[in-house]
């Protein structure tokens, strides 16, 4: 399985700039899933390393071999689309051994390779059919295995189960990530449905307007977003983001606004800053109102069934907080309430640039390797989502 290193990689149609001086490392069995919003580049991209769209600068590179203008068949890649594009006229066996035709391998070893990915795929007793006789899951699957056929030395996949209805989708994701996991294969794959990037990947990209806006595992871009972007584009809901001040007095370090009192577990004095406030809805637990002193205080406004789940939305100052938390809640649209949470679920961001702000311990050489302490010194200095996520290691 092949390596594939983008290096500074822009993409511009006229004015719009599609993609913008992206690098990613790319290594032999990543599962790598290219995330973001309708229109942030995830395509374009995927269509450079394919060779569909020559880049306007950066370039790509496969196992060191400079692959920036060469053409998709000199890039051992093997796509899979949206729209399966399957031939409507062959059967699942012609289909998935087209690929081994054009390159005029043997009758046999297409025969034999055909039956091998089918068994795979569990798509051994389709092969006389047509694609119209096939569901839409198997379909895909059929396309799949047209890619796999090849032994290509990556895959790259552009929404491919997004034709599915919810509970094939579920189906269909492990049967990839089986697969992934039993070949090795290196796989990139676009998605805008963050339970895809999740539940598959072994590393997840988020792109923000072309840009890379943090890389690294699912679980490590949820927990600790690089900005105020990944944190509001993760989880569901996403994570409460509410505009407030890090004050110090006496050398107890809190963020306050209208409702909202967190204590930091640090001391210190230095000037106010503005910052931003984030805890995700499940890590708020309802406290008594007539606690001493709740870190959020407010009003519940409306209160959503999820099923096993409930979602309450409260109104704190001016701001907007939703609690999550198993049916039922216990908490009714007008009532007040009271909230708290743990230190390691108060994520905090500088206001002006939306990047995150870690607590910095008091011997700067540790900084950069220690995580938040109680017993630190200075609070909140900013760190890059750069340096957060890492994106060209
Ligand atoms: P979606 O999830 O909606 O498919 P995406 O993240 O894949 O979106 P792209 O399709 O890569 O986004 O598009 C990125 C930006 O580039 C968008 O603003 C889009 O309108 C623009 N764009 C893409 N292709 C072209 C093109 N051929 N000509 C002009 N603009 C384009």
């Amino acid at each position: 399985m092949s390596r594939i290193r983008v290096e500074g990689l822009t993409k511009r149609f006229g004015k719009v700039t599609a993609v913008d001086r992206v690098s990613l490392d790319i290594g032999h069995g990543d599962f790598l899933v290219l995330l973001g919003p309708s229109g942030c580049g995830k395509s374009t991209l995927l269509r450079m390393i394919a060779g569909l769209i020559e880049p306007s600068e950066g370039r790509v590179l496969l196992d060191e071999r400079d692959v920036t203008f060469a053409p998709p068949r000199e890039r051992d890649m093997a796509m899979v689309f949206q729209s399966y594009a399957l031939y409507p006229h062959l059967t699942v066996e012609r289909n998935i051994g087209f690929p081994l035709r054009s390159r005029r391998r043997p009758r046999a070893e297409i025969r034999e390779k055909v039956r091998e990915v089918a068994e795979l795929l569990d798509l051994a007793e389709l092969l006389g059919r047509r694609p119209r006789a096939l569901s839409g899951g198997q379909r895909q699957r059929v396309a799949v295995g047209r890619a796999l056929v090849r032994d290509p030395g990556a895959f790259l996949m552009d929404e491919p189960l997004s034709n599915l209805d919810a509970k094939l989708r579920t189906a269909t994701r492990g049967q990839l990530r089986a697969l992934h996991q039993r070949l090795g294969a290196t796989i990139v794959y676009v998605t805008h449905d963050q339970v895809e990037a999740m539940t598959m990947a072994t590393r997840v990209a988020l792109l923000n307007g072309g840009r890379l806006e943090q890389i690294g595992p699912p679980t490590e871009i949820y927990d600790e977003p690089a900005s105020t972007f990944v944190a509001g584009f993760l989880g569901s809901p996403p994570m409460n983001l509410l505009p407030a001040r890090v004050e110090s007095h006496s050398g107890r370090v809190r963020v306050l606004a209208p409702g909202v009192e967190v204590p930091l577990w640090t001391a210190g004095d230095f000037p106010a800053r503005d910052i931003v406030v984030g805890v995700r809805p499940e890590h708020l637990v309802g406290v008594a109102l007539t606690s001493q002193a709740p870190m959020f205080r407010g009003q519940v406004t409306a209160v959503e069934n999820l099923g096993s789940e409930e979602v309450a939305q409260c109104a704190v100052g001016d701001a907007v907080l939703m609690a999550r938390g198993p049916r039922p809640i216990g908490l009714r649209p007008g009532e007040p309430v009271a909230f708290d949470t743990s230190a390691n679920h108060v994520h905090l961001f500088d206001r002006a640039s939306g990047h995150r702000l870690l607590w910095q311990p008091p011997d700067d050489t540790a900084a950069r390797s220690t995580p938040p302490s109680p017993t630190s010194g200075i609070p909140v200095i900013p760190r890059s989502p750069v340096d957060v996520g890492a994106p060209t290691t």
